[in-house]
């Protein structure tokens, strides 16, 4: 499970919570930091490219460094597999798009070009032709005749033809896809109403509908096995000659030219692992990526959730289910990071009292973990993000997924700190919470407490929120299918909400004061009523599981809370606000959603979990929108942001390894070209 960037822009004094100075700022003589390192790359569309830097990398040690040289390899080498599962025709319209930008004879500065730039950088970003976070499907703002033209003008050679393919038949197969929006228009289709594999245009199903693939799947579990497999994770399932059949994700099978070459860095980093662990968990991934074998995965997955020592950790497989409307097949990721030792004292302070957490929190007794195992959370600064981590990147990150695991073995939680600070640098002065705060209050308190509060908030989601709890048995872990991730982000969310405001977290010295709380409270129902919306269409709904759950938590507070006047609607000057009036009550509303929502899960209760999805997730109020959008136009901002890697050259003297560099690019085209070139192995149909 991963977190993301809960409040699109958040603006930071850090107050009485010291954090160590960050490379790239120094103090200037009157003790001021002065920021010398550039966060904003540049913004196009509604995306905006940031750098962000990797602090402690030159204290590694050359071993550790190498590993991490090896494992960023890794990381990079199957970015070709994201692409071809977010849809079949992404691999073939990325690579035209890099042959036109590379051959491209005619006029380069023309306004058409510019759209062209703007359409190639936006399927690099998004790993393909659907919106990495609406899911819906962007059209070229040039035309068909000026694309024709730009092919006409490149070198036709350098096109990914199929064997014995024209261009104008190349041509006459992948426009379609990319001009007309009627056809393959959702990567991700969650109208419960719809069959929602038919509806959706990721490629994890070919000629197989709903119901084929949930009875293909439903034949396989079994109810009373302690230790489910997560069937169905690591492969396509097609139809083919009328039989219903996998097609693995493996070395000698479905992408394996790109899983030979992650196995091939993986081999390399087992060489210079940290301990037996470490080496050990290497060890078996590389047998899970030959052999596809999901038993595998699971008990990686319960050497990796094991490795508590390791400095440096890494994870890279199939691992989220976010893209699939079924929630059973995951998309390839990979993210290579280290401990943040001093950030991480803080978690080690929420680990150590899990225990009491789950006790006190407000759920049923029943649904409640009697022995909250190994709760492992970490700050971590990533040193590479690979595959659906990248360019777009989780702030948080809590794995394993599998339940049984979580029970049995725990989990490992981080929250990622390179990349809030990189947001928080990047927001900085830009005008946003300004425009949507109600009054100066408001402003004062979220710059004061936002930056710990948002820390705060990550930590207790991913490892308190995620790993409490318990299904009650005979319960299968994706009973509220399509609501499931939704849902799931909203208990976590809710944990990290509700003890917030505790007491306990000032008596842990995790708080200055319980008034640092209402800052982040401020920011969720503001985030979650109103500003989240900069990021949805005029005339469509919230499809996306993240935002479905802020909706979804704060107008249900909204409502309840309506008779007390806990969060007023407030109008001036024609512009609307939603202020608390109540942070208590608000706090005790937050604590009886969670109940509910775990008692939701617990009991496997699909209609009770669609109900409070579909009534408080989904629906958009059209005038608020557009008041939203108008507001934030005025800004020039864009909404989402992604990440430029650093890069990490190997120095040798005498055929030996002396020293890893690293290098900050600050050209988002170079990496995706380079990428394209250097880290591209597979064929452009699979
Ligand atoms: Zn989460």
């Amino acid at each position: 499970m991963r977190k993301f960037q809960n409040f699109i822009f958040i603006t930071i004094m850090i107050s009485s919570l010291s954090f160590s100075c960050k490379p790239g700022t120094k103090l200037s003589g009157n003790g001021e930091q002065v920021d010398t390192f550039k966060y904003i790359v540049e913004q196009f569309a509604d995306l905006k490219i940031l750098r962000y830097q990797v602090p402690g990398f030159d204290t590694l040690s050359l071993k550790q460094k190498e590993l991490v040289y090896y494992l960023s390899q890794a990381a990079i080498a199957g970015r070709d597999i994201l692409f071809d599962q977010n849809g079949k025709y992404n691999l073939a319209i990325r690579r035209t798009l890099e042959t036109i930008y590379e051959t491209y004879k005619g006029d380069r500065n023309s306004d058409d070009f510019k759209k062209f730039m703007v359409y190639t950088k936006r399927v690099w970003f998004s790993n393909g032709i659907y919106h990495h976070y609406a899911k819906d499907k962007f059209i070229p703002e040039f035309s068909q005749d000026y694309f024709k033209q730009l092919i006409a003008n490149s070198d036709q050679t350098k096109l990914p033809l199929a064997s014995g393919e024209t261009a104008d038949k190349f041509l006459a197969k992948i426009m379609p896809v990319m001009f007309d929006p009627n056809i393959l228009p959702k990567k991700v289709c969650l109208e419960h109403d719809k069959d929602l594999v038919l509806n959706s245009a990721v490629n994890f199903y070919e000629g197989i509908n709903q119901h084929d693939a949930e009875a293909f799947y439903d034949k396989m579990r079994n109810p009373s096995d302690q230790e489910p497999i997560s069937y169905g994770l690591n492969s396509k399932l097609v139809k083919e000659n009328g039989k219903v059949f996998e097609k693995v994700y493996k070395i000698d099978g479905l992408y394996g030219p790109a899983i030979k070459e992650i196995v091939k860095w993986l081999e390399k980093a087992a060489g210079v692992a940290e301990n037996e662990t470490q080496k050990n968990g290497i060890e078996k991934l590389i047998a899970y990526y030959k052999t596809g074998s999901l038993k595998t995965w699971d008990e990686y997955n319960v050497i990796w959730v094991g490795d508590l020592k390791s400095h440096i950790d890494f994870i890279n497989g199939f691992i989220e289910n976010y893209e699939d409307p079924l929630s059973l097949k995951a998309t390839w990721e990979s993210v290579v990071n280290f401990k943040n030792v001093e950030a991480t004292h803080r978690t080690e302070i929420i680990s150590a009292n899990a225990q009491w957490f789950e006790d006190h929190s407000p759920v049923d007794g029943r649904f409640k973990k009697k022995q909250v195992k190994g709760v492992s959370a970490k700050v971590i600064n990533v040193a590479q993000l690979g595959g659906d981590c990248y360019p777009s990147t989780p702030i948080g990150i809590n794995l394993p997924n599998a339940d049984w695991i979580r029970k049995e073995h725990g989990s490992k939680s981080v929250t990622i700190e390179n990349i809030t600070y990189a947001y928080d640098q990047a927001a900085k002065g830009n005008g946003f919470l300004e425009e949507f705060s109600y009054n100066k209050d408001e402003v004062d308190l979220v710059n004061k407490y936002g930056f710990i509060t948002d820390n705060l908030h990550t930590d207790l989601h991913e490892c308190l929120g995620h790993g409490s709890g318990q299904l009650l048995p005979g319960v299968s872990s994706d009973a509220l299918k399509n609501y499931q991730s939704a849902l799931e982000e909203a208990r976590a969310d809710l944990f990290a909400l509700y003890y917030l405001m505790d007491p306990k977290m000032v008596e842990l010295k995790l708080l200055p004061s319980t008034d640092a709380a209402k800052a982040e409270y401020i920011k969720y129902i503001r985030n979650g009523l109103m500003t989240q919306l900069t990021r949805i269409q005029p005339g469509k709904n919230i499809e996306e599981a993240h935002m479905r759950n802020r909706q979804l938590i704060a107008s249900w507070c909204f409502e309840k809370g309506k008779a007390d006047n806990v969060i007023e609607k407030k109008v001036k000057d024609g512009k609307t606000y939603f202020v608390i009036n109540d942070f208590e009550k608000l706090h005790k509303l937050f604590g009886e959603l969670l109940k509910e929502i775990q008692r939701i899960k617990s009991e496997g209760d699909f209609e009770g979990g669609k109900a409070l999805v579909e009534n408080y997730g989904v629906k958009v109020d059209p005038k608020l929108h557009a008041e939203v959008l108008e507001r934030y136009k005025k800004l020039n901002l864009a909404p989402y942001s992604g990440f430029i890697n650093p890069e990490y050259t190997l120095i040798e003297k005498d055929g030996k390894i002396t020293d890893v560099k690293v290098s900050y690019p600050v050209d988002f085209i170079g990496q995706m070209m380079r990428y394209g070139k250097q880290h591209s192995f597979l064929p452009t149909y699979n």
